[in-house]
C-alpha cells in the first residue's frame, strides 16, 4: 500500500472534543459483515445493534459491508448474460452495486436507533486501486475524511469490494473482496481490531458445512490461515490475510448470529502450542489441462505459462513429467474452472509454436489440502495423507507442497470423502 494508506499514529486512549461529551475512546474498530449477515432487513437491524454496542462502549467504529447474500451472483449473471461482449469496466460498475444498497440501509438502520452514521462508496473515500478490473489491487486509502468523522463520533459505513482506478472508473477486488476492504481500512486507520463477522463462529478445522465434526480453532497463525484461504477455505479472502499479516492487523473471525467467541488470527511468534496439523481445505472449482508430448527443450514451459499470464489466467499446480527419451514431455497444470475455456483457446492458438500432440482438458477437479506447521518438524504426514486417499480409492492427478501445506488434485466427486477421511486420520475432531 502507498503512503496514503499508512497508519495515522494515534494514542490508545484519547479524549474527544466537548461535543462528544468527553467520553474516553476505548478503541478504534473495523467491523465487517458478510452477505448472510446483511441478507435481509432484520439482519441489517441486528447488525446495527452490534455496531451500536461498540459505539456505546466508547469505541470509534468503521463498518465494512458486503452485498446481501446472493445479490453479487445475480449481478454477475446479468453482466455476463446481457451479450457476448465482455467489458470488464462495465462489469465492475454492475457488480459493485450490491454494496451500495447495504451501506445505505445500514446507515439508515443505525440512524433509526440513534447512532450517527453515514455511508461511503469506494470512490468517495477514495479507496484507490489499480485498473485490473474484477480483481483490482488496493494501492492506497485516503482516510483523512473518515478519520475526521470517527473523531466526531460518527460511524463510517463503507462499501466493501469496490474502489476506484487511476482513470476514475469503478473497480472491484475479486469475489469475497470485502474482507480485503475491511483489512485495508483497518490498516489505514491503524485500528485496534478488525472483526470479520460471518455465518460461522470462527475458523474451523475444515468447512463445517461438509464436516459437521469440524472443530472451531481458538486461534490460527497468519501463515496457516493464508494457506487455508489460498487452498479454498473461503471464510477469509486470501488477500485479506496477506494484508493483515503485512500490516499487523489484529484480525478475528466471529459470527453475527451468535455471541460465541471467534477465532483470532495471530503471529506465529505468539503461539505457545507445539506444531500441529490445523486444518483441511478444499476448492471444488478446479480444472486440469495436460499438454501431451511437448518437445523437451528450454523455453517451452516459459511460452506456455507466459501466454496464460498475458491473458490474466492464474495457474496453480504444475507438473512436468520426466522425459524418458529426452525428446518429449507432458505438462499438466491446474487452474480455476472458470478460466478453462480461455486457457484452452490460448493454448490451441499457439499449438504450432509449442508443437504438442494433444491437449486434454478436464473441468471437474477439486483440490484438497492438509495444512499445518507440523509439516516443518514431523516426517510422514505426506505418507499418511496419500495412504488414506489410496485406501478410499481416490486417484491423485497432481501433488504440490509448500512448507506447511500438501495439496492434491482429485476428481471433484471425491471431495467430501477426501476431506472427511483426512479430517479423521489426522485426529482433528479432538486434537
Ligand atoms: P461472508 O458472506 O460472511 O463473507 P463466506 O461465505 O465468504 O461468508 O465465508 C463463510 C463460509 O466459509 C462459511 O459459511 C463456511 O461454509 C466456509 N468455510 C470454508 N472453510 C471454512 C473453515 N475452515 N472454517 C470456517 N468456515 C469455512
Ligand atoms: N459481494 C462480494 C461477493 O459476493 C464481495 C464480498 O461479499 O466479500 O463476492
Ligand atoms: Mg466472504
Amino acid at each position: 500500500m502507498t503512503a496514503a494508506c499508512s497508519s495515522v499514529g494515534r494514542p490508545k486512549l484519547k479524549k474527544l472534543s466537548p461535543a462528544q461529551n468527553n467520553r474516553l475512546i476505548m478503541a478504534r474498530i473495523v467491523q465487517k459483515f458478510g452477505g448472510t449477515s446483511v441478507a435481509e432487513l432484520d439482519r441489517i437491524r441486528a447488525v446495527a445493534q452490534r455496531v451500536k454496542a461498540e459505539v456505546d462502549a466508547g469505541n470509534q467504529v468503521a463498518v465494512v459491508v458486503s452485498a446481501m447474500s446472493g445479490t453479487t451472483n445475480q449481478l454477475v449473471k446479468w453482466a455476463t448474460d446481457i451479450g457476448p461482449v465482455h467489458d470488464a469496466r462495465e462489469y465492475d460498475v454492475i457488480v459493485a452495486t450490491g454494496e451500495q444498497v447495504t451501506v445505505g440501509l445500514l446507515a439508515i438502520a443505525l440512524q433509526n436507533i440513534g447512532v450517527d452514521a453515514r455511508s461511503w462508496l469506494g470512490w468517495q473515500i477514495a479507496l484507490q486501486t489499480d485498473d485490473i478490473h474484477s480483481s483490482a489491487r488496493i494501492k492506497g486509502i485516503d482516510v483523512a475524511q473518515i478519520e475526521d468523522r470517527l473523531m466526531q463520533g460518527q460511524v463510517a459505513v463503507v462499501a466493501g469490494f469496490q474502489g476506484i482506478s487511476p482513470g476514475g472508473r469503478v473497480t472491484t477486488l475479486g469475489r469475497g473482496g470485502s474482507d480485503t476492504s475491511a483489512v485495508a481500512l483497518a490498516a489505514a486507520l491503524n485500528a485496534d481490531r478488525c472483526d470479520i463477522y460471518t455465518d460461522v463462529d470462527g475458523v474451523y478445522t475444515t468447512d463445517p458445512r461438509i464436516m459437521p465434526k469440524a472443530r472451531k480453532l481458538d486461534q490460527i497463525t497468519f501463515e496457516e490461515m493464508l494457506e487455508m484461504a489460498s487452498a479454498g477455505a473461503k471464510v477469509l479472502q486470501t488477500r485479506s490475510v496477506a494484508m493483515a499479516m503485512r500490516h499487523k492487523v489484529h484480525l478475528q473471525v466471529l459470527s453475527s448470529f451468535s455471541d460465541e467467541p471467534g477465532t483470532l488470527v495471530i503471529d506465529e511468534d505468539d503461539v505457545m502450542e507445539e506444531q500441529k496439523i490445523s486444518g483441511i481445505a478444499y476448492s471444488r472449482d478446479e480444472a486440469k489441462v495436460t499438454l501431451v508430448s511437448l518437445p523437451d527443450q528450454p523455453g517451452i514451459a516459459a511460452t506456455v505459462f507466459g501466454t496464460l499470464a498475458e491473458h490474466h489466467i492464474n495457474v496453480d499446480m504444475i507438473v512436468q513429467s520426466a522425459s524418458a527419451d529426452k525428446q518429449n514431455t507432458d505438462i499438466t497444470f491446474s487452474l480455476g474452472a472458470l478460466d478453462l475455456d480461455k486457457a484452452v483457446d490460448c493454448l490451441e492458438a499457439i499449438k504450432n509454436k509449442l508443437g504438442y500432440q494433444a491437449l486434454v482438458a478436464d473441468p471437474d477437479m477439486a483440490k484438497v489440502s492438509v495444512i499445518g506447521t507440523a509439516m516443518r518438524s514431523q516426517p510422514g504426514i505426506a505418507r499418511t495423507m496419500f495412504s488414506v486417499l489410496a485406501e478410499k480409492g481416490i486417484n491423485l492427478h497432481v501433488i504440490s507442497t509448500s512448507e506447511i501445506k500438501i495439496s492434491v488434485l482429485i476428481d471433484s466427486d471425491y471431495t467430501e470423502l477426501a476431506v472427511r477421511s483426512l479430517h479423521d486420520v489426522f485426529g482433528l475432531e479432538t486434537a
